[in-house]
């Protein structure tokens, strides 16, 4: 297992490693979801721009390619690509393999690359998995939130648990070698049994891969995230509604030890955990995620996709489709540019921070460089004194206990 970085020291940014690619078309608008995201006549019928963002979306990958010439003409390929929404699976294979054509010519993908493609499980949402298999895609990432029928409707999504059953099948027979499932903790509704049995069905299932993200439900509004230029797109009214009412069934403590129930059932069957949220069958921990807790630079195209330079600056694409369109398709036939968006540039302390509190998300922790920080001592020293942090050798990471408590620890690790 590659270790964490201490913090970098390079004075020039290094090529990307990763290739995010952000597909912002869904059927239907989850209320919970804070993805960059739209639905509706945009994304099917006679009125979708699907089509349209698939080609501007090359154009945007060439145009990053152009800069990247000039700057590392030398540089290696990628080790991963990831398509993420959005429902990336709206894509047919057909553009999908044009997409990554177009990244293996300009950018190169390494031999054995991962290339992800995020899916939803409904029937008229997985698409063709044996066309996205032959254009090139090595790993599917299933949406599955929940298996249980209740959850799913509580959650607003369109899918039964029969259909992530489908998929999964599917997705074995196109041959695509490492599956993954999305599962949410903390759905409003939920309880020990229905999570165990949901954490049940997915481990039956044979997936490779199972990532357990706590349900969020921040205001993106409320956080000033949806400008112009933010990486956000605003909060529906029906969503803040959904959101407040949901908050309000929520329990950090019954959402803790759901997590901790899941633990001895995944060992069980063989999954260690990686990373705080995911754990995987030994050979099948996601390779793009792993670059952004290790701080590794990643190239982003596509509406509110992230950038990082493997250093101190995070770049994003504004989320309002409209602009980014018309800045890579011009309506009056112009040349191309880079759509519209913004960075930041962290300072020392900022950097420090960040890599403290990824590394630290990763079972194989911090090692010297962050744990001899004389800024960051006093913090590591009340998380062990706490059972929060443990060493091993001249590393420390995360108790079980620090895992269940670790945004306390982290936000004593701001700056
Ligand atoms: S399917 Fe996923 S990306 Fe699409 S709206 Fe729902 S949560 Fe968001």
């Amino acid at each position: 297992m590659a270790e964490a970085p201490a913090l970098p020291s390079a004075s020039t940014a290094p090529p990307p490693e990763a290739l995010y690619l952000h597909v912002p078309f869904c059927r239907s608008i989850c209320p919970y979801c804070d993805f960059v995201v739209v639905a509706g006549r945009a994304a099917r019928g006679p009125g979708s721009r699907v089509g349209r963002f698939a080609e501007a979306l090359r154009t945007e990958i060439a145009l990053r390619a152009d800069l990247l010439d000039r700057s590392h003409p030398d540089r290696p390929p990628l080790r991963s690509v990831y398509l993420g929404g959005g429902t990336p699976s709206l894509l047919s294979p057909a553009e999908v393999g044009a997409t990554l054509g177009l990244v293996a010519d300009r950018l190169g993908i390494a031999s054995g690359a991962e290339v992800t493609l995020e899916a939803n499980p409904g029937p008229d949402e997985r698409g063709d998995l044996a066309g996205f298999r032959a254009a090139g895609v090595t790993r599917l990432s299933i949406g599955a939130q929940s298996l249980e029928p209740a959850e799913l409707r509580a959650l607003g999504r369109r899918h039964h648990p029969e259909d992530v059953a489908e998929s999964v099948r599917a997705a074995r027979r196109a041959g695509i070698g490492s599956i993954g499932i999305d599962l949410l903790l903390g759905i409003p509704g939920q309880d020990a049994a229905s999570w165990r049995r949901t954490v049940e069905a997915a481990l039956a299932l044979g997936t490779d891969h199972l990532s357990l993200y706590h349900l969020t439900l921040d205001d993106p509004d409320e956080e000033g995230l949806t400008g112009p230029l933010g990486d956000h797109l605003p909060l529906r009214p029906g969503a803040r509604r959904w959101r407040e009412r949901a908050r309000r069934l929520q329990d950090d403590d019954r959402t803790a030890e759901l997590d901790a129930l899941a633990e001895p059932l995944l060992a069980g069957a063989g999954f260690q955990r990686y990373e705080i949220a995911n754990l995987a069958r030994p050979g099948h921990a996601s390779v793009h995620n792993r670059a952004y807790w290790e701080r590794r630079p990643v190239l982003a195209a596509g509406p509110g996709a992230h950038a990082f330079d493997g250093i101190a600056t995070r770049s994003w694409n504004a989320a309002p489709l409209d602009p980014w369109l018309a800045a890579l398709r011009p309506p009056d036939g112009g040349p191309p540019a880079l759509p519209p968006g913004d960075r930041i540039v962290l300072g020392p302390d900022e950097i420090r921070s960040e890599a403290a509190i990824l590394g630290l998300r990763l079972s194989a922790g911090i090692g010297p460089g962050l744990t001899d920080d004389p800024v960051l001592a006093p913090v590591l020293a009340w998380g062990r004194a706490e059972g929060l942090l443990a060493a091993a050798g001249d590393r420390l990471h995360l108790t079980a206990r620090g895992r269940l408590l670790s945004n306390e620890l982290f936000l004593r690790l701001l700056p």
